[in-house]
């Protein structure tokens, strides 16, 4: 993403972030009502603090004027005195309630911000997550949401309070003297120029240092996510000279963003003495020509000071506001984004849905590739069950893919019972679809948990008629509090054939009538494919089914075969019809069937028509 090269894009850039938090900051307005406040009754009480020390000194060198000269010197004594303790006291009150205000702010608007990105990453299409990388979406949900809320409470709010002492002092010391005033002035058109100048480099520094933390945390997560097959390839090495690697570059940006930010303070530093040095000079001359009171002096140099803070304040804080602001760009730059998969204006709720499956002349192609189908058709009759093989690559799991509508069609459409399925909303449509993948994903919940995940309203009799289906019930029983224990990460480990009978109970509880199956039993050993396989057929009685295998003996029962060879349905009709056309797809069973009879004899598996 490039960088902002003027002020003005900056100013655009932060335009539009703002534009974007607004609708978390409305929400928070009268607690940011009450905290301004108190930070406005701060920088009143901060420019009332030295007036007591000036009354004291007058008193001491003689020269009270006004309604003090009238009053003993004791009581002046004791009137300044109170009076700063209750000048101070107030502004420790006040000061209090801000710092608390803008955390509370913060905290709830960074909070209420990380939800909707949250939400908002999980509704976008799998063309997205496709080209995404996983670590780097987590650094921005957490990590970078993190960095601006950090950096909104202990630099964003501070520096608009410090903005307001500014001003506030600058007017104070034009009232107080504004000779003294104008040379102290003297140094804002340059601190203005080395802001500007080291500020965007600040910011280049800072934005390339995000971008760096988020690509070391997509490579970890990659990297960490295939441990085994990193461990059994001995790619240890190379992954870690990759992470290494970013890591260093990562460090040169931080000690970067550090340099040019230590630079602008020190300058400023510089700059402020000069100014002090200056108004001194001739502040004491005036005061040697008797043209103003000393104590008038000492009064200026406090504002002086109180009034410089913020400068330097604002040097300090620029290279983590730049972070911040890198952090918010990444922040927004995914909020922008929209969802290729949206329902229509007009999206219904699906109704129950029972039916045939047809694809009409549907050509789809998946972003950056060429077209994969071009004007596929074939219709499926309710309750039939169809066995989706072919090559690797030919286009299989793209059909289930469309009809989850992971992707929408570029042309054509697919329909069920007859009606296109872009007319219900998404969510609707894929809540009456069961799905058993090759890998199921089982969440840290117990076995009853897992199997009604996502179905509502299901009870105990219902889950465990579920896992009597998928041929589950038996070893759910043997685990230690049988449904109710704990699996998946940090719970009890089940072997890959259990973990697939879970996830057929799981489409079983929907009680869905259209079922897709992608290669459900290809990564099991020869004993739990022969149960899962048995749970399956019992869970595709009377269901549409759709079944990916690249295994052809799994397609002997099916209802039709459909066979795939590059995005084309080569050949379609029985298992028997297959055979007899003695086609490709003939050739292939046959070659298996006697790759497995070579490979274990006596072993043949072969499901029965
Ligand atoms: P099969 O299931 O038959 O092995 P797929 O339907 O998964 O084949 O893939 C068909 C073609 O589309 C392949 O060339 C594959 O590389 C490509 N493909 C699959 N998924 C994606 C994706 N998410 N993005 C881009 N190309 C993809």
């Amino acid at each position: 993403m490039a960088r902002p090269k003027s002020v003005r894009a900056t100013f655009a850039r932060f335009w539009s972030m703002l534009r974007h938090f607004m609708p978390a900051i409305r929400r928070e307005r009268s607690l940011i009502a009450g905290a301004v406040f108190a930070m406005l009754t701060s920088v009143g009480l901060g420019l009332l603090e030295p007036w007591p020390f000036k009354f004291i000194t007058d008193l001491l060198i003689g020269q009270s004027t006004g309604l003090l000269a009238k009053f003993s010197p004791n009581t002046v004594l004791a009137i300044t005195s109170l009076g700063l303790i209750a000048i101070v006291g107030l502004r420790a009150t006040s000061d209090y309630f801000k710092t608390v205000g803008f955390a509370l702010v913060g905290n709830r608007v960074m909070g209420q911000v990380r939800d909707d990105l949250y939400r908002h990453v999980q509704t976008l299409s799998p063309a997205f997550h496709d080209k995404a990388r996983s670590g780097d979406l987590l650094v921005r949900v957490t990590g970078d949401i993190k960095l601006m809320r950090d950096v909104a409470i202990t630099a964003l709010l501070p520096m608009m309070a410090n903005s307001l002492v500014l001003v506030g002092m600058v007017i104070v010391m034009f009232l107080t003297n504004w000779r003294l005033a104008m040379l102290a002035m003297i140094i804002m058109p340059l601190f203005g120029l080395s802001t500007i100048r080291l500020g965007r480099r600040i910011h280049e520094a800072a934005g390339k240092q995000r971008q760096r933390e988020g690509a070391i945390a997509a490579s970890a997560a990659e990297a960490l996510s295939s441990v085994k097959v990193v461990q059994a390839l001995s790619l240890e090495n190379h992954f870690e000279g990759h992470f290494c690697s970013q890591s260093k570059r990562s460090a040169t940006e931080g000690v970067k963003t550090r340099r040019l930010a230590a630079r602008l303070e020190r300058t400023t530093d510089v700059l402020i003495a000069c100014a002090t040095a200056i108004v001194m000079w001739y502040g004491s001359r005036l005061v040697l020509n008797s043209e103003i009171k000393f104590s008038d002096l000492g009064l200026f140099l406090f504002y002086l000071k109180r009034g410089f803070q913020p400068l330097q304040d604002f040097a300090k804080y620029t290279g983590r506001l730049a972070k911040a602001a890198a952090a918010g760009e990444r922040i927004v730059e995914l909020l922008v984004l929209t969802s290729d998969i949206q329902d229509s204006p007009a999206a219904v709720e699906a109704p129950r849905l029972v039916g045939n499956v047809s694809f009409s002349q549907v050509t789809f192609g998946y972003a950056d590739k060429p077209a994969i189908f071009q004007d596929l058709s074939f219709s499926i009759a309710a309750g039939q069950r169809v066995a989706v093989v072919g090559d690797s690559g030919a286009g299989k799991s793209t059909v289930l893919n469309l009809l989850l509508r992971f992707y929408d069609p570029q042309a054509g459409r697919i329909e069920i019972g007859g009606s296109d399925i872009r007319v219900w909303t998404v969510a609707s449509l894929r809540k009456q679809i069961g799905v058993v993948l090759q890998d199921t994903i089982l969440f840290a919940a117990n076995v009853s948990e897992n199997i009604a995940l996502g179905a509502e309203d299901v009870s105990q009799e219902e889950i465990e008629k579920a896992a009597r289906l998928a041929n589950a019930h038996e070893f759910i029983s043997e685990l230690p509090q049988g449904y109710e224990t704990i699996v998946g990460e940090r719970g009890v480990n089940l072997s890959q054939g259990q973990r697939q009978r879970i996830a057929i109970a799981r489409a079983a509880v929907r009680d869905s009538r259209i079922l897709l199956l992608d290669e459900p039993t290809s990564a099991l050993d020869e004993q739990n494919e022969r149960e899962v396989s048995v749970a399956l057929r019992r869970l595709a009685q009377g269901r549409t089914t759709f079944l990916v295998t690249h295994d052809l003996r799994q397609a002997e029962s099916a209802d039709q075969v459909m066979f795939f060879e590059k995005g084309k349905i080569k050949e379609c009709g029985t298992h028997e019809e297959l055979l007899e056309r003695n086609g490709r797809y003939a050739q292939l069973y046959r070659s298996q069937i006697g790759s497995f009879t070579d490979h274990v004899p006596g072993e043949l598996h072969v499901v029965s028509t």
